[in-house]
């Protein structure tokens, strides 16, 4: 069963650094610059839970030996989209503002990182993302229920601010992500999939780096990035020049070409969801009106 159709569960199949990245890929094995079906016919009106991740820094050298076979690296356009049941392109209708909440109690200090991959992600795909305001909720094996449809969480796999997700998972665990999608609208002819909630859980336990450049710890911005991109739609891709390569290091926050085209097509450029776009305005010609009105006073003189 492909990792997308487990409802309600984390993907615990990745369970350490590199040596297991290939096992990841596995799950997805279409990976292709075009979307590839992931997700199970689902019952009407149904929420679909989908869990990416865990995604773990890269172990040390001596870890990543024996390593399984190196899968072909895809080419630097790739990246991986999910389908919904009726094959269109699982992502948040682009023409509303995404409204989330931050549980950053675990650690305080992320807030700016969190502005700043919100942002990339906004550069990237025109999504807007709307703050509004703090939560104390933590998302959990179930998913999220918070207040706003997506919930940004510093967590740890246990103590105060543990998360169920993170616990289930490896301690090399970076940060997971998941969205839920489900067909909304209130005409049953008009009913579009879109997601609808999502949530998006740091490990405040691993020692990620604040800020976006290049260094020896993983970029605590390119972790939020790469979990953020999740919750919009995006899945891993065996490319790792590409932010959404499951597997991460000291590399800098910089989008490659295929996370830019990935988050394009779930962007603003791939319109709105269950809105009819705007009927074509024609010009009025003031001189037919005049003439249409002049016709309309002589018939009913004549009586015609
Ligand atoms: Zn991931």
């Amino acid at each position: 069963m492909p990792l997308s159709l487990r409802r309600l569960s984390a993907a615990a199949s990745l369970t350490c650094c590199l040596v297991l990245a290939p096992t990841t890929v596995a799950l997805h094995p279409a990976l292709a610059a075009t979307p590839v079906p992931a997700a199970a016919p689902a019952p009407p009106d149904a929420l679909t839970w989908h869990t990416d991740g865990p995604d773990v820094a890269e172990a040390p050298v001596a870890a990543s030996q024996g390593s399984g076979p190196e899968l072909a690296v895809s080419g630097s356009t790739a990246y991986r989209l999910n389908l919904n049941p009726d094959s269109t392109v699982v992502r948040w209708d682009a023409c509303r503002p995404i409204h989330y909440r931050l549980n950053l109690a675990a650690q305080p200090d992320a807030l700016g990182d969190v502005q700043t991959a919100l942002q990339e992600i906004t550069a990237a795909s025109g999504l807007i993302f709307v703050h509004d305001g703090p939560s104390t909720e933590i998302p959990q094996a179930h998913g999220a229920q918070a207040e706003s449809p997506l919930l940004i969480a510093m967590a740890t796999a246990e103590g105060p601010f543990a998360s169920e997700l993170l616990a289930e998972a490896s301690p090399h665990t970076l940060g997971i992500a998941g969205w839920g999608a489900a067909r909304t609208g209130a005409d049953e002819d008009a009913q579009h999939w879109q997601i609808t909630s999502a949530y998006v859980v740091i490990n405040a336990a691993s020692e990620l780096r604040p800020g976006s450049g290049a260094g020896l710890s993983a970029s605590r911005v390119r972790v939020l990035m790469h979990e953020v991109a999740h919750a919009v739609g995006l899945s891993h891709v065996s490319d790792r020049h590409q932010v959404m390569y499951p597997v991460t290091a000291g590399q800098a926050a910089v989008w490659g070409p295929g996370d830019l085209a990935g988050l394009a097509r779930v962007g603003t450029s791939a319109g709105c969801i269950g809105q009819q776009p705007p009927a074509a305005t024609v010009p009025v010609d003031p001189w037919q009106l005049f003439w249409d009105w002049l016709l309309s006073l002589l018939r009913a003189w004549l009586g015609i």
